[in-house]
């Protein structure tokens, strides 16, 4: 070991020296740095200092006035195209959340039940953004989960709770905060029972994981690590009540469509009643969803319970991906002119270059989410000598975006 000359000044608590710290704050015998005091401030919680700035973050969401399922539409209305149906939903439901947990209260006996939500709807339709969007204009700490990579406790993969630690992450720690919460908990249709049949083996990342989602979705205390990582025994956990978490589930059910039209047309046998059979529009069948249809898809029916609001995002059209390019506040295109105005460049996109994007988009089914990649490949080049051509125009014209486009793998963007 290396001798100490002089007596060196260290952290009393992880032993590092004074110049590796950003602060040393020295007591009579004990010294403690800057990330060890912001630890023990984590650890304290809500009872520590940092409880009355906590406090005054959550006043913060309780005094701001809710705002009513019109204006939360309007506001959506703004960032994501067409889903209608989802939307005034959604806002609805959003609604009645904070209602239930701000103004609940009176002694009346009448307890509101917590309305969390299932979206269906093909993926690159809009969930995430929806639910991402809403959270953003109620101001409330917001995560996404991906309900693929989640396990049982215990299990290699991450537990659910992992959720909430993300959740409290983005509330910056403040648990008040996070328990008011939205969660948007992405492919729930990947944890869906494998057969109809229970199975004597276990379903380590199906059934199980949706028992455990089922506890998170009811309402349970949630013990979370302060720093985030895996748990341990000697640890002081967090806790975080998930009793006023919003959940929103989304997930693309691949398939379900046969369990819709087979639960419709079961029920008009016997006697066909030919105004039903009319009003079953098959090019859309997901709007008759109903939760039937989730547990014949694998949905345990507790689960199915406990996310009593369903709704549906259509697949996404030629218009709708037009609309997607130009018309959003922050609309893909407007983006990049916004990208070569920082560089003092004026950037024109010819009408037709439009259309091409998006019947590429539609060509190899890449929805939304593809519109992104095939801009930026027409874009790369000119961004690249952006810098170098400040003051001027950058004109895109068909011919060139068709040039960039040919240029693209579509396969392999395909089975990505
Ligand atoms: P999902 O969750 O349904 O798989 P996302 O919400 O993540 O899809 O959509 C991916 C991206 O595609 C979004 O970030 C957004 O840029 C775009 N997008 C998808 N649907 C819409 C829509 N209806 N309106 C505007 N943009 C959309």
């Amino acid at each position: 070991m290396k001798g100490k000359t002089t007596k060196e000044i260290v952290c009393s608590f992880c032993g590092r020296p004074q110049n590796e710290t950003g602060m040393l704050v020295s007591g009579e015998n004990a010294n403690i740095c800057d990330s060890c005091i912001s630890q023990a401030h984590e650890m304290l919680g809500s009872d520590g200092n940092n409880g009355k700035k906590k406090k005054l973050v959550s006043e913060a969401i309780k005094n701001k006035k809710t705002p009513t399922p019109s204006e939360l539409k309007s506001y959506l209305d703004d960032y994501v195209i067409g889903q209608d149906e989802a939307k005034k939903v959604l806002s609805v439901s959003v609604y009645n959340h904070y209602k239930r947990i701000l103004k609940q209260g009176e002694e009346d006996g009448i307890e509101i039940e917590k309305s969390n939500i299932i979206m269906l709807g093909e993926t690159g339709t809009g969930k995430t953004l929806l639910a991402k969007t809403i959270a953003k204009f109620i101001n409330v700490p917001f995560c996404i989960a991906d309900a693929t990579v989640l396990t049982e406790a215990g299990y290699v993969g991450e537990d659910v709770e992992t959720i909430i630690t993300r959740l409290l992450q983005s509330a910056d720690y403040n648990v008040e905060a996070a328990e008011m919460g939205i969660v948007f908990i992405d492919e729930i249709d990947k944890i869906a029972r494998k057969s109809d049949n229970p199975s004597i083996t276990r379903d380590v990342s199906g059934e199980g994981v949706q028992q455990g989602l089922l506890k998170l979705l009811e309402g349970t205390v949630a013990n979370i690590p302060p720093q985030g990582g895996r748990k341990h025994p000697d640890q002081k956990y967090i806790q975080v009540n998930t009793q006023n978490i919003l959940f929103i589930c989304g997930g693309a059910f691949e398939g379900i469509e046969r369990n819709i039209a087979n639960r419709m047309q079961a029920q008009t046998i016997g006697y066909r009643n030919d105004s039903q059979e009319a009003m079953f529009d098959k090019s859309k069948p997901l709007q008759y969803v109903s939760p039937a249809d989730l547990k014949s898809f694998g949905l345990i029916p507790e689960i199915i319970g406990r996310l009593p609001v369903i709704t549906f995002l259509n697949p996404l059209d030629a218009a709708a991906l037009k609309l997607i390019l130009t018309k959003p506040k922050n609309a893909l295109l407007k983006q990049y002119k916004k990208l070569f105005k920082i560089d003092d460049i004026k950037l024109e996109i010819h009408d037709d270059v439009i259309d091409i994007i998006v019947a590429k988009a539609l060509e190899y089914k890449l929805g939304a989410r593809g519109l992104r990649t095939i801009c930026e490949a027409i874009m790369l080049d000119y961004m690249y000598d952006a810098p170098n051509h400040r003051g001027e125009e950058v004109i895109i014209t068909a011919d060139y975006a068709s040039l960039k486009i040919g240029e693209l793998n579509f396969k392999a963007l395909n089975a990505a």
